[in-house]
């Protein structure tokens, strides 16, 4: 299984790079910190195949291909759902 810590390194790689390349979402430490919360918890290797809607990461090599894509797609669903509705007032930048 995949470890816990190795996992989120990698997410948050994965979240700076989206966050590197898209200019039309919050960018901020709170969006950041949401983005990551809602994100491992829809990672959850540990618990794999037994919660509905959770995705599993089926393979041990947290660099392959297909991890590397599930990750992706979390982390653009988080993304999506922080700042359709962002814990803080300020405005996008
Ligand atoms: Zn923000």
């Amino acid at each position: 299984m995949v470890s816990e810590n190795l996992l989120r390194r990698e997410v948050k790689g994965v979240i700076k790079e989206v966050f590197a390349d898209r200019d039309d979402i919050c960018t901020c430490d709170r969006c950041y910190n949401d983005v990551l919360a809602i994100s491992l918890t829809k990672l959850k290797p540990r618990y794999a195949g037994s919660e509905k809607g959770k995705v599993v990461l089926k393979s041990v090599d947290i660099s392959s291909d297909q991890t590397r894509l599930d990750i992706l797609r979390v982390v653009h669903e988080a993304i999506d759902r922080v700042n359709e509705n962002p814990h803080h007032p300020e405005d996008r930048k």
